[in-house]
């Protein structure tokens, strides 16, 4: 029997990657959908097998409490809606599965995992870059010093943002800009790559406010982390680039790296190490898999398993306190000691 799924908000990346991505699971099956938006549900709900009854809307979201079929729902709303969502859906009986960023502030991530642990409910963060095969096989590289100790990670997550009026532009529904968005995957995935916390953030943010889509949210993050084993990163995000999803890593005797290493498919793994007397350069080939199928199906396993997920809320609450550190990093253009940060063993 799979575990049935009930998704909250039909935007794009519900309907363009996830939705299709049930295709791919194995223990996971769409059951219910939410939605502000009833006829376009209930094309979705055919296109999909899903049953007209199991369509709910934001109001009577909380009446999902009596379906027995729903065992999570998975929120896919803007970011300021994360935190009513996780806690509304704990409160009605059910795992979450939330889209990152967890939400906007620390204050909102304690209370979702708050609302999760009474309710006895698996809480987990989506993060699918940490179940995609490349990217587990770069932490393997890393952290068993296959090319030897690292000493420098650098990656770059940007994008151009078109409309000025979408809501990933607005303070109270994104949270900021493009750091919660998409500077969070360089973030977590060095912290996933590294296995450890860092000690320390340096940031400087640049934002063209005359640009119209900045009045409320930053564009440019730069920013260093250090970690206590010795790695540092360089990481930058935007909002008026070109697209650009990667990141290398320098160790002793190689680098090594992904390219796109964000994106929802097309992921490539490169590595350039030198073999007695050659300069070898190679892009390993793995089969594509489907990121979204492989987060849905570790849920599922951890339901039916009794087992914590691998990226659970405290996952999504680590990332935001640094992101929190490194906003006020920024603000007094000076580094910010993180050495406070508890967690070190906190999953893995
Ligand atoms: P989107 O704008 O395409 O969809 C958002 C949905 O929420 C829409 O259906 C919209 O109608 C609904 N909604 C409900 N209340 C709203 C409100 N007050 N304002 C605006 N929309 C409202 O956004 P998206 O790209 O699908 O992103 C949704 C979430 O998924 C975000 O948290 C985002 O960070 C995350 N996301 C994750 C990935 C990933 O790869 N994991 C990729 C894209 C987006």
């Amino acid at each position: 029997q799979r575990i049935g799924y009930a998704i909250v908000g039909l935007g794009h990346l519900a309907l363009e990657e996830v939705l299709p991505a049930f295709g791919a699971c194995k223990k996971s099956k769409v059951v219910a959908l939410v939605s502000g938006d009833k006829k376009k549900a209930l094309i979705v709900a055919k296109q999909y097998g899903v049953s007209e009854k199991n369509i709910y809307d934001y109001e009577n979201f909380d009446s999902i409490k009596n379906n027995k079929q729903v065992d999570v729902v998975y929120i896919i709303l803007p970011n300021g809606q994360h935190a009513e969502f996780t806690i509304r859906a704990a409160k009605a009986g059910k795992h979450v599965l939330c889209e990152k960023p967890m939400a906007n502030s620390v204050a909102e991530c304690e209370q979702m995992i708050k609302a999760c642990e009474e309710a006895n409910r698996k809480l987990m963060i989506a993060y699918r870059v940490q179940y995609e095969p490349n990217n587990t096989e770069i932490k393997k590289l890393v952290r068993e010093q296959k090319y030897g100790k690292v000493t420098n990670i650098v990656s770059v997550n940007s994008q151009n943002i078109g409309d000025p009026k979408q809501w990933r532009l607005n303070k109270k529904l994104a949270g900021g800009g493009s750091l919660p968005d998409v500077g969070i995957y360089c973030l977590n995935t060095i912290r996933f790559l590294t296995g450890e916390e860092p000690t320390e953030v340096y940031a400087q943010i640049s934002t063209d406010t005359s640009d119209p889509r900045f009045k409320e949210v930053e564009d440019m993050v730069n920013f260093q982390l250090t970690f206590p084993g010795g790695v540092r990163a360089m990481c930058s995000t935007s909002y008026s680039q070109h697209q650009s999803r990667n990141y290398r890593v320098y160790a002793e005797r190689a680098f090594f790296g992904m390219d796109p290493a964000f994106s929802y498919g097309g992921l490539q793994m490169y590595r350039s190490f030198a073999d007695e007397d050659a300069e070898i350069y190679e892009t390993p080939k793995r089969m594509p898999k489907n990121q979204f199928a492989l987060e849905m199906d570790h849920l599922a396993d951890c339901i039916r398993q009794n087992k914590k997920p691998y990226t659970p809320g405290e996952e999504g609450l680590q990332d935001m306190k640094i992101i929190e550190a490194i906003y006020l990093s920024a603000r007094q253009n000076k580094p910010v000691s993180l050495e406070k940060l508890e967690g070190k063993d906190l999953f893995r």
